[in-house]
């Protein structure tokens, strides 16, 4: 067997502790499909997953699902001042202690649902610094992106965010108008963040291997998103006009007001076009023109 062909996970690992394959035999953590679990054993992998954030000497990285702790190494060994995980599955336990003990005083792991955590609690003083890097579960991936891209205040307590999802709706988020995939995760993700794709993840790199390839994309906050409405207002609108994507906007927005003509000429937009055809910064300022109208009304 040659360096190449080794079965990732079960070689020597630069950090002294044990393969990874070992360590899932050893704790027993059979994958739980339950809990959206396709684990990356091959270090060299998720050390590029972590490199893709940048240096993270001194940082402090926030991480959800580390699972058997695959990617939670390769941050520590990328020289992460401190990784604070959440993880739901409590077998995940004795192999997370392990990796604390060899790096003490560095991992913090919050057993829980990371759906309900507060982050801005659980990363204090590094708020607006920390590096959020997760391969995360594809059942709540949208819903803690989303959670995230509504933080406030803006900026976040995040400086960047490194995360891995089904490649599809990584192409969802980074789409420009004008393309199929274009939709409101582009609009909410594109409005906050400058967001790339950095690495495709074939499906053969995971343990077990899931149905989809995958992806990662890289998330910068804009310090001050344009035009400044608030992330409430860009939501409904866009929920609005995607909802029925394959219409006029004049016709979709009617779910969302009586006029919408008369929101559409005060933002600009043509009433014919088609949300699809729309402009991030011009979902903007329809967000904020309906949200001052919105408070008119009141
Ligand atoms: N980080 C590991 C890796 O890269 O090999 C595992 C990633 S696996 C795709 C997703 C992980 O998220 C699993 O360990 C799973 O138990 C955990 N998980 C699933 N739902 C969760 C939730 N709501 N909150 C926190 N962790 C969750």
């Amino acid at each position: 067997m040659t360096a190449g062909d080794r079965d990732p996970g079960s070689g020597a690992s630069p950090d002294g502790l044990p393969p990874l394959r070992e360590v899932i035999g050893a704790f027993g953590l059979k994958a739980k499909k339950s809990l959206g679990q396709n684990f990356i054993l091959d270090l060299n992998l998720t050390r590029r997953i972590a490199r893709a954030a940048g240096s993270l000497a001194g940082r402090t990285v926030v991480e959800v699902g580390p699972g058997p702790g695959g990617l939670t190494r390769a941050l520590l060994l990328e020289g992460a001042a401190r990784v604070i995980a959440v993880e739901r599955d409590e077998r995940t336990r004795g192999a997370l202690e392990m990796i604390a003990q060899r790096y003490p005083g560095k991992l913090e792991v919050h057993f829980g649902d990371a759906l309900e955590a507060d982050w801005p609690r659980l990363v204090g003083p590094a708020r607006g610094q920390a590096v959020i890097i997760a391969n995360l579960p594809y059942g709540v991936a949208t819903l803690l992106l989303t959670g995230w891209l509504d933080s406030e205040p803006w900026p976040p307590w995040f400086e960047r965010m490194v995360l891995m999802f089904q490649k599809e709706v990584a192409e969802r988020i980074v789409a420009h108008p004008g393309s199929k995939a274009y939709g409101r995760l582009s609009v909410l993700a594109q409005w906050r963040t400058a967001a790339r794709m950095v690495l495709n993840v074939p499906r053969e790199a995971f343990t077990p291997p899931p149905k989809v390839t995958s992806a990662v994309v890289e998330f910068i906050p804009h310090r001050e998103p344009s035009p400044p409405c608030t992330p409430q207002a860009l939501a409904r609108v866009t929920a609005a006009a995607f909802g029925q994507r394959r219409k006029m906007l004049r016709v979709s927005l009617k779910q969302l007001v009586g006029a919408p003509e008369q929101l559409l000429e005060a933002a600009g937009i043509a009433g014919n076009l088609r949300a699809e055809d729309v402009a991030v910064k011009d979902f903007a300022r329809l967000a904020l023109v309906y949200e001052r109208s919105a408070l008119r009304r009141v």
